[in-house]
C-alpha cells in the first residue's frame, strides 16, 4: 500500500467517505459500504454487505478470533443528516482537508469514527494481528431517521453477523476540564425517549365571539404551565455517582449535586442535572387551523425523557398528578425508545480507563449517561452487549463540536481523528489480547 502513515491513510479514507453522499432520507449508503469493503479487502480483511433494500447497504467486516475471548463490536453509522450548502463555507461534501481539519458533513457524526474503525481493523489485520475473539466492524445505514434499514434490521434478521459481548460506538468522548482536572466523557447508558401527548376538548364557535365557545387552545394553557413548573424528584443513578466520585472525590445527596457541581462547573452541572430525574419539555402544539375558528381540541406534544429503568407505565402516574384533575384531557404515550444501560466494572471500561492513562496521563476517565439515544441499545437489547459512546477527543473543544455536529461547517481535527484511530487499535490489543 502507498499510504506512508496511519494518520494519512485514515485522513484519505475520511476525505472519501464524505464525498460520498449519503444524506438520509433517501440515504443510499450502499455506496459507502462499497467504498469501505474495497478499502479493507486490499488489506485482506473478510467483508459481506447485508442490505433489507439493495441501495442502503449495510457492511460487516471481521478478524476472525484465535480462540474464545470475547467478541468486539467496533460499530458506526454511514448515513448522515441533511446540509444546505447555503449556510456553508466550503462544499458540503467536499471532504476538504484544510488547516488540519477535515471539512464535510459527517465529519463528526459521524464518519470519522468509521473511517478510524476501518483503518484500525485493517491496519491491525495488515499487523498480523490475532485477536482471542472475533473483531467485528460494522458499518451501518439509517441510524438517523431509523426506518429499519441499519442495525434494528441487522439483529433481527441478520443476528450471527453482528452479536458481540462488547461495542464501542459514537455518543461521548470529548475532554473536559472541570475545575482543575481533565476527563474524557464515556457514555455508559442512554435515557429513554418517551414522548407523549396530551389532548384537551373543547366546542369550537365563531372567534367573534368567544362566550358562545369552548376554547381548548385556552383550557391547554394551565396544563402547559405545570408541566414547566414541576420539580421532579432527583436520584443518583450509578453513572452520575461513579462521575461524582472522580470529580468531587464523593457523591453529594442528590438534591445538592446541581449546587456542588455548579461551583466546579456551570455548564456541566446544566448536563448532570438533566440525568438526575426524568424531563418533561412540551415542544409542539396544534389547535384551530384558522384564527377565526375557536378550536375544539388542542394538542400538546411533550418530549418526555426518562432515566435507565424509568418505564412510561411508571411515569404516566407522575404525568397525571402534574397535569391536575380541573382539566379533562387524554393522555397519549407514543413510540418509547433506548433507555439502556451497559455496567461499569466491565474489561471494555478497563480498557478506557487505561487508554487514556496511556494517551493522556493527567486526565481521568469518566461515566456518563446520555441524553439523547444511540444506535448502542439495539445491541444491549438484543445481545447484552456492553456497548459505549466512546470516540476521543481533545484538540477540538467538546461546546465547539456541539455546535457543529448536524449543523453548517461541520469538521474534525485530524489530530483528533488520529487519536480516535490511536483509541481504537488499543482497544482491540487490549480486549482481544
Ligand atoms: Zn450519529
Amino acid at each position: 500500500m502507498a499510504v506512508t502513515t496511519l494518520r494519512a491513510e485514515v485522513t484519505d479514507l475520511l476525505s472519501r467517505l464524505i464525498q460520498v453522499d449519503t444524506t438520509n432520507p433517501p440515504g443510499n449508503e450502499t455506496a459507502a459500504a462499497e467504498l469501505l469493503r474495497d478499502y479493507l479487502e486490499a488489506s485482506g480483511v473478510e467483508c459481506e454487505l447485508y442490505a433489507r433494500v439493495p441501495e442502503r447497504a449495510n457492511l460487516v467486516a471481521r478478524i476472525r478470533g484465535r480462540g474464545d475471548g470475547p467478541t468486539l463490536l467496533f460499530l458506526g453509522h454511514t448515513d448522515v443528516v441533511l446540509a444546505d450548502a447555503n449556510e456553508w463555507s466550503v462544499a458540503p461534501f467536499s471532504g476538504e482537508v484544510r488547516d488540519g481539519e477535515i471539512w464535510g458533513r459527517g465529519a463528526l457524526d459521524m464518519k470519522s469514527q468509521v473511517a478510524a474503525e476501518a483503518v484500525a481493523v485493517a491496519s491491525l489485520a495488515r499487523d498480523g494481528f490475532e485477536p482471542s475473539g472475533d473483531l467485528i466492524f460494522a458499518a451501518t445505514a439509517d441510524e438517523e431517521v431509523g426506518d429499519g434499514f441499519g442495525l434494528s434490521w441487522l439483529c433481527e434478521e441478520h443476528p450471527d453477523a453482528v452479536r458481540c459481548d462488547l461495542a464501542i460506538n459514537e455518543g461521548a468522548g470529548e475532554r473536559v476540564q472541570l475545575g482543575g482536572g481533565a476527563y474524557y466523557i464515556c457514555a455508559t447508558a442512554e435515557k429513554m425517549t418517551a414522548p407523549f401527548r396530551i389532548h384537551v376538548r373543547g366546542r369550537s364557535g365563531h372567534a367573534s365571539m368567544p362566550n358562545i365557545a369552548d376554547n381548548a387552545l385556552v383550557k391547554a394553557a394551565p396544563l402547559i404551565e405545570r408541566i414547566a413548573a414541576y420539580r421532579p424528584t432527583q436520584q443518583v443513578q450509578q453513572e452520575v455517582e461513579a462521575c461524582l466520585r472522580i470529580v468531587l472525590g464523593e457523591v453529594p445527596p442528590a438534591d445538592e449535586v446541581f449546587a456542588r457541581m455548579h461551583e466546579v462547573d456551570a455548564t456541566f452541572a446544566e448536563l448532570l442535572q438533566a440525568l438526575l430525574s426524568e424531563t418533561f419539555s412540551p415542544t409542539i402544539i396544534g389547535a384551530s387551523q384558522k384564527r377565526n375558528v375557536i378550536p375544539a381540541l388542542c394538542t400538546v406534544e411533550v418530549d418526555c425523557r426518562l432515566l435507565p429503568g424509568q418505564t412510561p407505565a411508571e411515569i404516566e402516574p407522575v404525568v397525571r398528578a402534574v397535569l391536575g384533575d380541573d382539566v379533562d384531557y387524554e393522555l397519549e404515550f407514543l413510540e418509547a425508545k433506548g433507555g439502556t444501560r451497559s455496567a461499569l466494572d466491565t474489561p471494555l471500561w478497563d480498557a478506557v480507563d487505561a487508554w487514556v492513562a496511556e494517551a493522556d496521563p493527567e486526565a481521568r476517565a469518566v461515566p456518563m449517561c446520555c441524553a439523547g439515544f444511540t444506535d448502542s441499545h439495539w445491541l444491549r437489547e438484543a445481545f447484552g452487549t456492553v456497548a459505549y459512546g466512546f470516540f476521543p477527543s481533545r484538540t477540538m473543544p467538546g461546546e465547539v463540536s456541539a455546535t457543529l455536529i448536524h449543523s453548517a461547517d461541520e469538521r474534525i481535527p485530524v489530530d483528533d481523528l488520529e487519536l480516535g484511530l490511536d483509541w481504537l487499535r488499543f482497544a482491540a490489543r487490549t480486549v482481544l489480547a
